[in-house]
């Protein structure tokens, strides 16, 4: 088991109840996965408290309270820890240990895992719980190791916190990291200079204290609202569409979009009408009404003009909820750099050089993101049936069948992988459904002493196409994003996650699954009984 974060927790305590042996490794010196390593001023989940966190202990979610409507990551944190204390799930990682290589042995049926400390373990199975965004990315800049002050990146923030008081600080980034932490940081610095590639769309969180009866009224139906959470498009509630934006008045469409605007919710934007995420025409309606809202909050017009996304269409970059985003624009020890205009050409031992002019700086904040999706799947060295590397097969992009596997990859589950819906929604749910399918997978397999299962060529050439041709109806690959890895140099632009909705993708998944692991190749032990 490879991770200890949402998904390598429950996989943890979902496969030891079938009575297997686990190892488990996780490059972190705790659990947590994302809520160990982001630890930047700011960080948060952006679906709600309540709906971000596991459904599969009743007594768990009864006995839990979350104090805010959106928890900060020292909270979640501490959720996962007790999560971990509570079920024991400690006992079989092996903290601080990077999984290096996995090689498959089709004689013996099984994988030889290696990894930082040397360590070698003969495994049946290779769960893959190592998460969609956890091998961050530091910028391709010249210069970038002359710098003579320090260096952050919100992935990888020092545990015992950064002072930026009376710093002359910088930012490179202006995703969900950057916007969390920008606002924060303002408050500290002595001047904050934000370094803008792309301005992104974001919406006021409208974050608060969880008021204890609606706390209360949502344990008294914890269990239908779970059920409805699964059975929804995103793994959260919200009403689906039915309308295009196109089709009701200006004066309608502005008080929706006010509405949503208003909600604090990741999703209420892009959920007020059925064709935003299609229609360029529709999109662009929901995008002004952003960029106008921008303009009421920015007292410098210029400013709001270089905050305002152009370029790409709402909703097709990961959106955003902030705290005083835009209000932080209008501090006087905030300056907002447009690299587009004026690039950055390198980092110097003073600070950052742009095309026309070198800002001096203390400290360097890179919110640049990760290697997304396939950069933890890839660092390692992972080969499959005749020697066949992973880095190889996916050399033009991820191929997987249901997200889940990928051909000539025997016994090696991934959580959330390409081609699932994974990022697209809320990813406690994806998680929990993942951890579902391969243990029942497994306790299939052992009761019918199948040694090897594996995805076949043509499922997934299949559902490639399928992801392929979903994603093609949609306006998301028309931004640069990470679902594209469009923001890592020479990855292959290819739209990663599955955008079909959870209902359609559990129908999938569960009758491939009824019907004997359909579109997988299932080969017989060749010992008698399965060595577990
Ligand atoms: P992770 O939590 O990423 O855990 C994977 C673990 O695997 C890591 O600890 C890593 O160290 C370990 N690992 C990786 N490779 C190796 C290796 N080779 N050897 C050993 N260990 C390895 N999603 C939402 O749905 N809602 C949110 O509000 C939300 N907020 C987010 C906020 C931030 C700042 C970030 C970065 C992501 C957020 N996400 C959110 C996505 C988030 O990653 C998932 O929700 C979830 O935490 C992923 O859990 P995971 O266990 O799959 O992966
Ligand atoms: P990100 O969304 O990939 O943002 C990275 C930012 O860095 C972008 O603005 C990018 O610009 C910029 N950048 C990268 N390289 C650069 C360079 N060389 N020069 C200038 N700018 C550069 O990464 P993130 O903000 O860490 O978020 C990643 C994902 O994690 C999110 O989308 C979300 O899924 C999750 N997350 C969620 C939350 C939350 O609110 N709960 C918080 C943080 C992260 P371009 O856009 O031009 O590439």
């Amino acid at each position: 088991m490879v991770g200890a974060g949402f998904a390598g927790l429950y996989a943890h305590h979902r496969l030891r109840a079938l009575g297997l042996t686990i190892q488990g490794y996780e490059a972190a010196a705790g659990v947590g996965g994302t809520w160990w390593w982001n630890r930047y001023p700011g960080a948060r989940c952006d679906v709600e408290s309540m709906d971000y966190c596991y459904s599969f202990a009743p007594e768990l979610e009864q006995e839990w309270t979350w104090s805010e409507r959106y928890a900060t990551q020292p909270e979640i944190l501490r959720y996962l820890d007790h999560v971990a204390d509570r079920f024991d799930l400690r006992r079989d990682i092996e903290f601080e240990t990077r999984v290096t290589a996995a090689r498959w042995s089709e004689a013996e049926q099984r994988w030889d895992v290696v990894t930082d400390r040397g360590d070698r373990v003969s495994a049946r199975f290779v769960v893959m719980a190592v998460g969609c965004l956890s091998a961050s990315k530091d910028p391709e800049i010249q210069g970038i190791d002359t710098f003579r002050g320090p260096t952050y990146h919100t992935g990888r923030w020092p545990h015992e916190g950064v002072d930026l008081t009376g710093l002359r600080v910088g930012v490179i980034g202006t995703g969900s990291s950057g916007i969390q932490s920008i606002p924060l940081m303002a408050q500290q610095a002595a001047q904050l200079t934000v370094f803008q590639r792309t301005p992104n769309f974001t919406m006021p969180a409208k974050n608060a204290p969880l008021d204890p009866d609606a706390v209360a009224a949502r344990k008294a139906r914890a269990r239908e609202h779970r059920q409805a959470m699964r059975e929804s498009r995103a793994g959260v509630l919200v009403p689906p569409p039915q309308e295009s934006a196109l089709s009701v008045d200006t004066a309608t469409r502005q008080s929706t979009y006010e509405a949503a605007w208003e909600s604090g919710t990741l999703f209420g934007m892009i959920a007020s009408y059925n064709d935003l995420l299609v229609n360029p025409d529709a999109n662009e309606t929901a995008a002004e009404f952003v960029r106008r809202k921008i303009h009421e909050i920015v007292a410098d017009p210029e400013v709001a003009d270089r905050l305002s996304p152009r370029g790409h269409p709402l909703g097709t970059k990961r959106p955003c909820l902030d705290t005083d985003y835009y209000a932080t624009y209008n501090r006087d020890n905030v300056t907002l750099v447009d690299v587009r205009a004026t690039p950055i050409v390198e980092i110097t031992p003073a600070g950052i050089r742009t095309t026309t002019q070198e800002y001096e700086l203390d400290a360097i904040v890179f919110a640049t993101g990760f290697d997304a999706m396939t950069g933890p799947l890839l660092r390692p060295d992972i080969t499959g049936v005749g020697g066949v590397a992973l880095r190889d097969k996916w050399a033009a992009g991820p191929r997987t069948f249901l997200g889940l596997a990928t051909a000539g990859f025997p016994n090696l589950f991934v959580v959330t992988g390409p081609g699932s819906p994974s990022v697209l929604v809320n990813m406690a749910v994806a998680i929990e459904q993942h951890v579902d399918w391969i243990t029942d997978c497994i306790a299939y397999l052992d009761e019918r002493n199948i040694g090897a299962i594996e995805a076949t060529v043509e499922s997934e050439d299949d559902w490639v196409a399928h992801v392929n041709q979903v994603a093609s109806y949609t306006l998301f690959p028309r931004a640069n994003s990470w679902y594209m890895g469009a923001n890592v140099p020479g990855k292959p632009r290819v739209f990663m996650p599955y955008i079909g909705g959870l209902p359609r993708y559990t129908e999938t998944i569960e009758s491939v699954a009824a019907n004997g692991y359909r579109g997988f190749e299932l080969r017989v032990s060749p010992t008698a009984t399965v060595r577990r």
